[in-house]
C-alpha cells in the first residue's frame, strides 16, 4: 500500500495538483533549453564549513535566557580517591643525642666567650686569627700548662697542635692516658706577633682568666712546660733547671715543672729529664709507669 492510498481524497487532490504543476514546468524549462539540472551542493572536507556542534553555553543560550550551566567536578570520594603506588619512604635515621654539657663545661664557654671577645692586649687582639682558650676535660685532675700560642695553635684555635704538640701528645700517651682525659692551656690566649715571649703586662691581663678556667676545673696537678709558664704560674724568676724535680704547691695544687716539648725537638739530649719528671708525677699520681720506661 502506498501512501497515496493512505491519503485523504483532499490530500491526494492536491498531490495530484502537484505533480502537474512540477510536470508543466519542467516541460517549460525544456522548451527554454535546459537539457539537465545541477545536483545540489555538498559540502567539502572543510572543518571550517561543518556545522559546529554547539558548546553546553550556546545550547543553554538559545532561546531562553537560561543561565549557564556550570557542571562540577564531583568530589573525591572513597572509591575514586587516587591511590599512590610509590615505595614506602626508608624511615629516617635518628641523629644520635648529644650528651648535655656539664656544668662546668657551660661555665668554661662562659669565659670562653669572654676570652673571644677581649681586647685587653692592644697588639695582640689586633693581630691575632683566633684566641686559644684551652681544650681538653672538664673534670681533669691533670692540667699542662704552656706558655703561648704559636702560628699553628692561632690558625686553628687550639693549644698544642703543632710539633710541639705532636711531642706532647706522645708524652701523655706514654703515661697511659689521652688527650682528651687532661685539660692543655697557655700562660695567655693570644698569639705574641714572631712568637715572641709574652710580655709581664699581657701575663698580668690574662691572668684573670685563667684564675677562673683552674677555679672551674679544680685539677690535682699542674704540668708547668718551659720557663715562661713555670716563672708565670709560680710568680718566681729561678731558672726552670732548678725548679725541676720536686712539687711546688699553689693552693691545694701540686705543680711540677719540667722542660717545654719544643725545647726537647731541639735538644733531644734533654729528653729523659722530661721522663724522669714524668715518672715522678706519675708515681705521685698513683698512676702505674710500664716496664720499659722503669
Ligand atoms: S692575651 Fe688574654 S688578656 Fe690579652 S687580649 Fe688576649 S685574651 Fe685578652
Amino acid at each position: 500500500m502506498t501512501p497515496e492510498s493512505q491519503s485523504t481524497p483532499t490530500q491526494s487532490v492536491n498531490l495530484a495538483r502537484l505533480h502537474k504543476a512540477v510536470r508543466q514546468r519542467l516541460q517549460s524549462l525544456k522548451r527554454a533549453g535546459l537539457t539537465h539540472l545541477n545536483p545540489p551542493i555538498d559540502t567539502d572536507w572543510d572543518p571550517s564549513k561543518l556545522p559546529q556542534t554547539p558548546t553546553r553555553t550556546e545550547e543553554s543560550a538559545v532561546g531562553t535566557a537560561v543561565e549557564p550551566v556550570t557542571i562540577a567536578t564531583p568530589p573525591p570520594s572513597p572509591t575514586n580517591i587516587p591511590v599512590e603506588t610509590t615505595t614506602p619512604a626508608a624511615p629516617i635515621p635518628e641523629s644520635p643525642e648529644k650528651p648535655m654539657p656539664s656544668k662546668k663545661q657551660i661555665q668554661l664557654d662562659v669565659v670562653c666567650q669572654e676570652v673571644a671577645q677581649c681586647t685587653a692586649c692592644d697588639e695582640l687582639a689586633a693581630t691575632r686569627n683566633k684566641t686559644v682558650f684551652g681544650v681538653g676535660n672538664p673534670n681533669a685532675k691533670l692540667v699542662f700548662y704552656g706558655e703561648a700560642p704559636g702560628a699553628d695553635e692561632d690558625r686553628q684555635g687550639e693549644p698544642f697542635v703543632g710539633r710541639a704538640g705532636k711531642k706532647l701528645n706522645e708524652i701523655i700517651e706514654a703515661m697511659g692516658i689521652q688527650r682528651q682525659d687532661i685539660y692543655i692551656l697557655n700562660t695567655i690566649k693570644c698569639r705574641p706577633p714572631g712568637n715572641r715571649n709574652p710580655s709581664p703586662e699581657e701575663q698580668e691581663n690574662c691572668s684573670g682568666f685563667l684564675q677562673r678556667q683552674l677555679e672551674i676545673i679544680k685539677p690535682d696537678y699542674i704540668v708547668c712546660l718551659g720557663a715562661i709558664a713555670a716563672r708565670s704560674f709560680l710568680k718566681v724568676t729561678t731558672p726552670i733547671g732548678e725548679l725541676r724535680g720536686e712539687f711546688h704547691t699553689q693552693g691545694k695544687i701540686k705543680v711540677l715543672c719540667t722542660y717545654h716539648p719544643a725545647y726537647i725537638l731541639r735538644n733531644p739530649s734533654k729528653k729523659r729529664d722530661v721522663w724522669e719528671d714524668i715518672k715522678f708525677l706519675m708515681k705521685d699520681m698513683g698512676l702505674k709507669i710500664p716496664k720499659k720506661y722503669l
